[in-house]
Order: structure tokens, then C-alpha cells, then sequence
């Protein structure tokens, strides 16, 4: 026989949406109420995505037929732990599924790393997508950078720092972005590497795509590549290490062309020091080499320095802790196995379940967390005879309970009027050929324009 069952999901980004459909799809009979601490959904898509990446952004297109669907009812504007706090879950929902994703960045214990002009990625990433927590205004006056980490998230930020601001107007880049980058007097982008161009954790449209900045030439040295560089039959070696390899070797050919910003590309440098009178004045790195497993790397005792007036680490991110939820320090995720939360001693934690980054660590593009939520929900449907019916079973009453705590809470139709102001926001900004939104960042503004 089969229980009405009611979940609310934290986290309205891609693995919460995700959740939220796979288990309305599973089991049609089940109410879902879907909270975020922002305003606005879509999360990592409307807050981590680069702008000049449509691509990837246009996932909100699949996530916004989700949420339409009926099913999944949205509330933004609510954060877990003080305006919702897990007693009311309990109240009112069987279970609840944790979607926060990852969004601070993994430490880097570097002597200089608190330097003025040393920054993480993860603020920079936020600041440039209009984040509403984040400052309006970011210091980019250096004219020489050092991005440290080799993943997609590296290149995201030294693109975004070695792009014409111009050529980034066609976005939906906010109007204090634009204005901050097109100040940038940026000649020089340094992107580090601590093991070498055979191991690096890009993928092959998001690299192809620097070579194709206007006005940067890529820069690579041939000291980074030892003779035999890129073994194509050793373990562990995919197509897309292939193509990697080969549009790294079509750089390595290329003359400069004389352009005005430059993009280098280091690898075998593992940053040990920060230095500067208060503020970020060079980097040092120990050079480093492969070991006989062919992925692993040493360090060899050569350091080099190089002159750089700010430092951006891009070396992954890291979860944050909810209150009252287990949470695993070592590596910033809730204790889980395979979505069901545990406590320390792997008991698990009746009607708690986690998705995403905050369940798995934040790797992989956003279609794995399809899988992963998949996971979750079928170990929540297996508990099902477990969930405790809640003793209000009933989501206006929790509605009801936020408004007199004074949380201005968004819904879907707020969050429709907002979608319509920003996109005719786009539609007016007769500066460009084409822009399709213009991102409105203020909080309060976005919940007065949701609530109007
Ligand atoms: P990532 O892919 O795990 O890359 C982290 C990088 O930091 C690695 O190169 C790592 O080197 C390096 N690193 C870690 N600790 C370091 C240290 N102490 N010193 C120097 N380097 C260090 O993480 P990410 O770039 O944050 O990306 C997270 C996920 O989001 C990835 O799956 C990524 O593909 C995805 N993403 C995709 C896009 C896109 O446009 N498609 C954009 C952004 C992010 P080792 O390899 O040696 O550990």
C-alpha cells in the first residue's frame, strides 16, 4: 500500500532539482517542497556557471520544465538552521534530502596565502555571476596573475580574467561586472599546474575554448614538457586526454600573434610561498616530477619565482556544515553512504538523505549528479516503511509559521516575475546585438520584484 509522502528538499540547485524530479517520477504519490536560502533558483547554474558559458547555463532550460511541472513546489529566500530549522522538517515532512552543494574554497596552507590580492576562486566565481552575499566591487588591478589548480574551474576564472570585458557584454553579466573588468589592467594570466600537461583535470571544449579568446595568445613552456610527454597507451588514459594532448600540442606550434594579454600555461609547480610587504607581490613554486607511476609527482628541490600582483586559488571547492547534520571535516561533506546519513559511528540518521556535492564532494559536471540522485531517492524509497508520518502534515502551516518569523520567502510565480524582469532587462540593453538577461543581483531587490 502506498504512503502520501512529503520531502522537502535544501538547495535548489541542479541536484536538488534533480532529486526532486527522480523521486516524483518514481513515486507520483509525494508532495515536495523545494527551499533555498536565495531568492532565485538554479543555484551552481545561476551562481557558478561562468556567463560565457550559454552552453552549460541553457541546463536551466531542462531544471525550469522541472519545477513547472507541478510537482515540486519552489521557496526561496529560506535558509536551513535559521528561518527552517530541522525541528520543523520533522513536523511537517517524512524526510528531508540535503542538495547545498559546495561552495567555499578548499584550503590552501601556504605561508602568504592571507595576503591583500590572494583570493579563492569560488569568491571571484561568485562575485563575476552577481552572487547577492558577495561585494559589488573586486579589486582587479594587477597586471600579472597566478591561478593555481588545472581544473575547469581554473580556466573559468582565467578566462573570465583574460577576456575583453567587451567580449563579454553578449552575457548576462551583471552591470557592476562589466565595470570592474573593463578597468582590469591585466597583461599577463599565469595558470599553475602542480603535476604535468599529461595529468590535468580540464576538459577538452572548456580548454579548446582559451585558445580562442580574441586578442590572448596561449603561452606554454617547453620546460613542462619532458620528451614522450603524453604516453597514449598508459593507464588511465581516455579519449579526452587524447584530444587534450593534441590541443596542447597545436599551441606549442603556434607563433604570438603580438596580442595585448597573454595566457600561460605552467605545469610541474606546486606552490609553496605568497610573498609581498601586505600585499601579493610574487609566487614561489618547488618544480616537481613525475614518479614511476606515471600520475603521481615529487618535489625536486628547483624553485622558481614569479612576479605576480595577485594570486586566485582554483584548487576545488569544499562543503559547508548545516546545523544538526553530521558533517564530515576532513572533506567538507555530510556523513553519508549512499545518501542516507549517518552519525559518526555509521548509524544512520532516521528521515535525512543528501545529494550532490555536499553527499559526494564537489567533482564531476552537473549531468553526473543526475546519477548520483538517483542513488539517494532509491534509498529513500527502500525507507519509506521507516519514515515516520509528520504530526502536521501540511506545508501552508509551514508557510504560515516563516511569515511570522518575518521570512519574506519567494515562491515560483515570484521567481517567474523576476525571470521576466531580467530577461526584459536584456531585451532593453540596446548596447549589444543580442543579451538575454541581465542578472539583477541586490537580495532585497530580487524578493520586492518576486513579491511584487
Ligand atoms: P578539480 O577538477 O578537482 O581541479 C582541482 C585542481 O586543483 C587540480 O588540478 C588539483 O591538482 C589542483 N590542486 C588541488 N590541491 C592543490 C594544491 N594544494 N596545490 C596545487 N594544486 C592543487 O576541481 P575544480 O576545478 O574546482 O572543478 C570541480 C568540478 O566542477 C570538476 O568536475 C569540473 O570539471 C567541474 N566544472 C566544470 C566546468 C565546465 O565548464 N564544464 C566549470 C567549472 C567546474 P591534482 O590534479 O594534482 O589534484
Amino acid at each position: 500500500m502506498s504512503k502520501k509522502l512529503r520531502v522537502a528538499i535544501i538547495g535548489a540547485g541542479p541536484a536538488g532539482i534533480y532529486a526532486g524530479n527522480i523521486l516524483a517520477t518514481k513515486y507520483p504519490d509525494v508532495d515536495i517542497d523545494l527551499f533555498d536560502s536565495l531568492p532565485a533558483p538554479y543555484g551552481l547554474i545561476r551562481y557558478g556557471v561562468a556567463p560565457d558559458h550559454p552552453r552549460i547555463k541553457g541546463i536551466v532550460n531542462s531544471l525550469h520544465e522541472m519545477l513547472d511541472g507541478g510537482h515540486i513546489r519552489f521557496y526561496g529566500n529560506v535558509e536551513f538552521g535559521k528561518d527552517l530549522k530541522l525541528d520543523d522538517i520533522k513536523e511537517h515532512y517524512h524526510a528531508v534530502i540535503f542538495a547545498t552543494g559546495a561552495i567555499k574554497d578548499a584550503a590552501l596552507n601556504i605561508p602568504g596565502v592571507e595576503l591583500e590580492g590572494s583570493f579563492g576562486a569560488a569568491d571571484f566565481v561568485a562575485w563575476y555571476d552577481g552572487h547577492p552575499d558577495y561585494p559589488r566591487t573586486w579589486p582587479l588591478n594587477a597586471k600579472e596573475v597566478a591561478v593555481l589548480g588545472n581544473g575547469n574551474v581554473a580556466l573559468d576564472v582565467a578566462r573570465v580574467l583574460a577576456k575583453h570585458a567587451d567580449d563579454m557584454l553578449s552575457t548576462d553579466i551583471p552591470a557592476n561586472v562589466y565595470a570592474g573588468l573593463k578597468e582590469s589592467p591585466v597583461t599577463d594570466v599565469h595558470v599553475f599546474g602542480r603535476r604535468g600537461p599529461a595529468q590535468i583535470k580540464f576538459t577538452p571544449i572548456e580548454l579548446r575554448e582559451l585558445g580562442e579568446i580574441e586578442d590572448v595568445d596561449i603561452v606554454l613552456y617547453d620546460e613542462d614538457f619532458p620528451d614522450g610527454w603524453f604516453n597514449e597507451v598508459a593507464e588511465g588514459v581516455t579519449n579526452q586526454h587524447k584530444v587534450m594532448a593534441r590541443i596542447i600540442e597545436g599551441w606549442r606550434e603556434e607563433q604570438s600573434t603580438g596580442a595585448s594579454r597573454r595566457l600561460h600555461l605552467h605545469f610541474f609547480s606546486s606552490p609553496v610561498e605568497i610573498t609581498g610587504n601586505g600585499k601579493v607581490e610574487s609566487i614561489k613554486f618547488e618544480r616537481t616530477a613525475l614518479n614511476p607511476d606515471g600520475t603521481s609527482v615529487h618535489g625536486t628541490g628547483q624553485f622558481v619565482e614569479y612576479p605576480v600582483q595577485a594570486v586566485y586559488r582554483a584548487i576545488g571547492y569544499f562543503g559547508s556544515e548545516l546545523p544538526e547534520v553530521p558533517f564530515d571535516e576532513k572533506y567538507g561533506v555530510i556523513r553519508n553512504q549512499g545518501g542516507r546519513v549517518v552519525d559518526a559511528s555509521g548509524a544512520q540518521v532516521a528521515a535525512l538523505y543528501a545529494t550532490g556535492w555536499i553527499k559526494r564532494g564537489p567533482v564531476g559536471l552537473i549531468g553526473h549528479t543526475k546519477s548520483d540522485a538517483t542513488e539517494t531517492i532509491d534509498n529513500l524509497l527502500a525507507d519509506i516503511e521507516k519514515l515516520e508520518d509528520p504530526a502536521t502534515p501540511d506545508s501552508e502551516a509551514l508557510l504560515k509559521k516563516l511569515s511570522e518569523r518575518g521570512v519574506k520567502y519567494t515562491n515560483w510565480a515570484g521567481w517567474q516575475k523576476l525571470n521576466a524582469h531580467e530577461i526584459a532587462l536584456g531585451a532593453a540593453d540596446t548596447s549589444h546585438v543580442e543579451r538575454e538577461r541581465v542578472k539583477v543581483v541586490d537580495r532585497e531587490e530580487q524578493v520586492s520584484i518576486a513579491k511584487a
